[in-house]
């Protein structure tokens, strides 16, 4: 059986997220890999504290160290430096998503260059500091990909460049949405019949 609900747009609009170097949503040896209610309860506070200050959510760091990028908000996340995808292995603390799983895929099946590997906060800022990181989406179901217009990360806020019909974000998300959609080849054998 498949129920479905009808849900709002997850964020109307722009999306600018604060990098977190306090609270975390997840910690090593909890549930922070699982879709559990649960896992939502740590990040309520934080969040609130990024919406005072006019950020949709909250980039999320490795607990113990603040150094790692991991998810956004309930998302997982990739980057994009020059020409190439990156996003964080799975862990304890990151949700093992189908959304980036599928994403990773997409990317390989279209020649463009993905990455699995931690990521530090620090090579994101320096990247966007030379002009080479290009965007940041958030990837999950709900809104398949959600582009990052922004982040903030220890007071200081990092613009990323507009990028239009040529993002990744946005190839990547007609490429996922017309697989859904039955438009295209579903080469991976994805859909699945409901009988
Ligand atoms: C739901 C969720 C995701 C995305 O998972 P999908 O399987 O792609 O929907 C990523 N991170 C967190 C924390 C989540 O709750």
């Amino acid at each position: 059986m498949i129920i479905c609900s009808p849900v709002q747009a997850y964020y109307a609009g722009e999306v600018r997220v604060v990098i977190a170097d306090k609270y975390s949503r997840s910690a090593n040896g909890g549930v922070g890999f699982a879709k559990a209610a649960g896992n939502y309860a740590a990040s309520f506070y934080p969040a609130k504290l990024a919406a005072e200050q006019g950020y949709q959510q909250v980039l999320w760091t490795d607990a113990s160290t603040h150094e790692y990028l991991e998810e956004a908000g309930t998302m997982n996340v990739f980057f994009r430096i020059n020409d190439t995808l990156i996003t964080a292995p799975i862990s304890d603390r990151i949700l093992d998503g189908v959304t980036r799983k599928s994403l990773i895929q997409l990317a390989k099946d279209n020649n463009i260059s993905c990455e699995v590997r931690a990521i530090k906060v620090s090579e994101i800022v320096e990247a966007s500091k030379d002009g080479t990181l290009k965007e940041i989406f958030g990837a999950g179901t709900a809104a398949v990909i959600s582009p990052i217009e922004g982040f903030e990360y220890k007071e200081t806020y990092y613009e990323l460049p507009e990028i239009g019909d040529h993002s990744y974000s946005s190839i990547l998300k007609d490429k996922m949405l017309s697989i859904q959609h039955n438009l295209s080849d579903d080469k991976n054998g994805w859909r699945l019949e409901v009988k």
